[in-house]
């Protein structure tokens, strides 16, 4: 507990929350943000970070006034520092991995907001864990390549972990309310609970014809009928492989295995995610598809705070539909569900190998089609393991990044001959 924290305790006073946010410049952290903003008397912004927008950051220090900012990347540093100076801040500037470890396991924070993107979240996630903050997990990818060291840490520390993700989010909030704790005491037959309902837009593919998906160009996969989020996830909800992920996160999360869990299409969006007891009630979250909902759910829990989203407008909503989803269309979802199944290294060569093939992708260097040719063929080669330390796991990490990105330069060859 900080100092004002405790001042205020003793003053009698609500004490307002200390929060780190890693990833400030991206989507969740710029709507975590707007969040904070409307509620100065709770929470405190205490420090912000990015990988290399060092405008947007300096422009959210201006702002926010917070004690540190972390630049993941060396790059503009100076620049950075100069102009924290010349604008009179007190913000100090913390510079690559150790600053965001530092950020994120700091002892006068409270919570941690988890939103870098990828397999670069992982340490400073598991640092906020280990120091045991009030964790709210975005970043996805470090529960899919370290779930199970994941929630080890989480179970041995003093931490919450609270899901962003809205499907998860929308998960928690149907589960019986003294369910408040996530991972190994999580248990589905004893709450009552038949199956999840994990529902999803489809993204914005779900009806083009088979023949032009080898010619989708990133800003057509960008852009997402009914979310607006960072390029990446973007890509992966063009695949379908985010709701691969998301079933691969959902089993740490709550316990389960792939066969507990049903992935609805859902192309509305109005629904976020079900759960169904042995009764045959399901319980529903609803809402607008807007992720500052989750965002203040997971920062007041178990209070309920303004969020800024509108309510649903029921006289205007057409009608909700639900669909099964086409493994044929995207073969992603059985990628992820067979690496879910397998365990070991096969999530993590599942995660860095989409991750590479993305990134590739944006960079129009290899088709849409690739994406998950280059994930499948690396799976392939990269023999079983089942790694038990951090550094076993980045290790597979960095491995596959070397198998998928040579996969990327086969795809390039190929096109160009
Ligand atoms: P984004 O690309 O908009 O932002 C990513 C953030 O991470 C930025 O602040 C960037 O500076 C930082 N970052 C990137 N690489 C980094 C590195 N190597 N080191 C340190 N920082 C780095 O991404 P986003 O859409 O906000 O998604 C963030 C996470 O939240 C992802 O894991 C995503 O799957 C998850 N998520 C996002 C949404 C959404 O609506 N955007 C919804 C659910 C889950
Ligand atoms: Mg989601």
């Amino acid at each position: 507990m900080n100092i004002f924290g405790k001042q205020g305790e003793a003053l009698g006073q609500t004490a307002k929350q200390f929060v780190s946010v890693l990833g400030s410049t991206g989507s969740i952290g710029q709507s975590t943000l707007e969040v904070l903003s409307l509620h100065p008397e709770r929470f405190h912004l205490f420090a912000v970070s990015a990988n290399t927008r060092a405008d947007l950051l300096l422009s959210q220090c201006e702002q926010w006034q917070p004690e540190y900012a972390v630049l993941r990347s060396k790059e503009k540093a100076e620049w950075f520092e100069q102009s924290l100076r010349e604008k009179g801040l007190q913000t100090q500037l913390l510079v690559g991995s150790e600053g965001l470890d530092f950020i994120a396991g700091h002892e006068s924070v409270d919570i941690v907001m988890a939103a870098i993107v990828g397999a670069a979240g992982l340490q400073s996630t598991l640092s906020a864990v280990d120091a045991g903050k009030k964790v709210l997990l975005a970043n996805k990818e470090s529960l899919v390549m370290a779930g199970a060291l994941f929630m080890h840490a989480v179970e041995q520390s003093a931490a919450v972990l609270l899901p962003i993700d809205s499907e998860h989010n929308a998960i928690f909030q149907c589960l019986p309310s003294n369910d408040s704790q996530l991972g190994a005491e999580q248990n589905l037959l004893r709450s009552g609970i038949r199956k999840i309902l994990l529902t999803g837009s489809g993204g914005p593919f779900r009806t083009l014809p088979l023949n032009q998906f080898a010619s989708v160009t990133p800003e057509q996969a960008c852009t997402h009928p009914n979310w607006s989020m960072g390029k990446k996830i973007s890509v992966d909800s063009a695949t379908m492989m985010n709701k691969g992920l998301e079933l691969i996160e959902a089993c740490w999360l709550f316990n389960c295995s792939p066969s507990d869990i049903e992935i609805v299409v859902h192309p509305q969006s109005v629904i976020h995610s079900m759960v169904e007891y042995n009764d045959g009630s399901v319980l529903a979250q609803m809402g607008q598809p807007d992720m500052r909902t989750p965002i203040a759910h997971a920062l007041a829990w178990p209070a309920r705070v303004e969020s800024g989203v509108d309510s649903l407008n029921w006289s205007q909503m057409s009608g909700l539909t639900f669909e099964s989803p086409d493994e044929h269309r995207f073969p992603a979802l059985r990628l992820a569900r067979e690496a879910a199944e397998a365990g070991g290294n096969a999530p993590i060569v599942l995660n860095a190998a989409n991750e590479v093939a993305v990134e590739a992708f944006l960079q129009t260097l290899i088709p849409f089609t690739a994406i998950i040719e280059v994930v499948q063929h690396t799976l392939e080669k990269i023999p079983f393991e089942e790694p038990m330390t951090l550094d076993a796991i980045q290790a597979i990490d960095f491995q596959t990044r070397d198998v998928a990105n040579a996969c990327c330069q086969t795809f390039q060859q190929l096109s160009s001959s």
